[in-house]
């Protein structure tokens, strides 16, 4: 049996109550599996630790719909009636949100199986704020089959009843990086019997600024910061080693990677110029949200009649969204939740979320299944 929205509500506001950390997510889980369970739908052996996979219809295609589960280490200020009871942790990324929608949407799908011409994967995602949870889901195979995927996050910044979409770039791609610098120490009244460590970091940070400002078409958008250097630790000694590190994004695959090469060659060819070693770290960070452009083009048609649908903006934040999409074609939007002129944003501790906003997040889900099921099965 289908959910009344208001009962979507109310187990939006449970989870909301019970928020668990990317990796940690065993209630939620438990909680979620059962309610499928409830409802008669098959949840599949996926190995997940947490997080799970479940599906409805059979044979091919298939198509798969994408929720994250897990919550952030903030202290939650809302005074909401149905504020977090796990101090210190709070669904400060509304994944409460999408969670209840794409379960909203199961329940709708389930009774509509009949009618699938082929089947739905449901995924349940884990560790979504620590860029996991999707390369997780994916190394299960269990998406191998999958000829394309929806999500969505949701925006405190639009109103609900809006649906934002873009063919291309939603969220940006993101790179972490971390370079250590070793030289040889000295008294700084002898330079020349070392090799400076402060000149070669410093110098570094200056030509890397070259980066973006001429080998990036002024047509593109990307940055490049860093945010952290730490060299040296008094006066009269060149140290012998220090590091700086920071971020660089984008809005095209081919740029960012383009970027991150001329990254590791511009150090590299300094490190040797200067005489030091270099060693670099990357963090694990999500690529370009890059929405296909013919399923972009489906969705849109099909997300009419049930949302305000405006071309969306693309956000500078990154999305683990992104692995999936690098496997399998898919379309991401943005669906509006609150839309105050002062509407706290996303990870802040006053987040809230409108729950009209299941009156578009439920049917984006349940349209645009079924209309790339029928897209495929052309
Ligand atoms: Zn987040
Ligand atoms: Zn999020």
């Amino acid at each position: 049996m289908a959910y009344s929205y208001e009962e979507l509500a109310e187990i939006r506001h449970y989870l909301h109550q019970h928020p668990e950390l990317s990796g940690q997510e065993y209630q939620t889980t438990a909680f979620l599996r059962e309610k499928l369970e409830d409802l008669g739908i098959r949840v599949l052996d996926s190995g997940l630790k947490t997080g799970l996979i479940a599906e409805i219809g059979e044979g091919r295609p298939v198509v798969a719909l994408r929720a994250d589960i897990d919550a952030l280490p903030i202290l939650e200020q809302t005074n909401l009636p149905y504020q977090s009871q796990n101090p210190g942790v709070m669904h400060a990324c509304g994944h409460d949100f999408h969670q209840t929608s794409l379960l909203g949407a199961a329940a709708l799908l389930k009774e509509k199986e009949d009618q699938l011409e082929g089947t739905i994967r449901l995924i349940f995602q884990p560790a979504e704020e620590i860029s996991e949870g999707a390369s997780a889901v994916l190394a299960t195979g269990l998406l191998d089959d999958v000829e394309g995927i929806i999500g969505f996050h949701n925006i405190p910044q639009l109103k609900a009843g809006k649906l934002a979409i873009n063919s291309g770039a939603m969220m940006a791609g993101v790179e972490k990086f971390k370079v250590s610098v070793t030289g040889v120490s000295s008294h700084a009244a002898r330079p020349d019997l070392g090799v400076d460590t402060v000149t070669a970091v410093t110098t570094m940070v200056q030509n890397l600024q070259l980066l973006i400002s001429r080998t990036v078409s002024p047509f593109e958008a990307a940055v490049l910061s860093i945010t952290h250097l730490d060299v040296g630790s008094t006066w009269n000694v060149l140290p012998k080693s220090g590091y700086f590190e920071g971020t660089i994004r984008s809005f095209n695959p081919k740029v960012q990677r383009d970027l991150k090469e001329r990254f590791i060659s511009i150090i590299n060819h300094l490190a040797e110029s200067l005489g030091v070693d270099v060693d670099f770290e990357w963090g694990v960070t999500p690529p370009v949200t890059y929405n296909d452009a013919a399923l972009t083009k489906v969705v849109w048609e099909h997300s009419q009649g049930i949302a305000d649908v405006i071309v969306a903006e693309p956000s500078t934040a990154g999305e683990d969204f992104a692995f999936y999409q690098e496997r399998i074609p898919g379309v991401f939007a943005f669906v509006g939740s609150n839309g105050a002129p002062d509407a706290p944003d996303l990870h802040h501790d006053h987040m809230t979320i409108d729950d009209a906003a299941f009156e578009v997040s439920v049917p984006y889900y349940v349209e645009n299944a079924q209309a790339l099921l029928r897209y495929f099965k052309k």
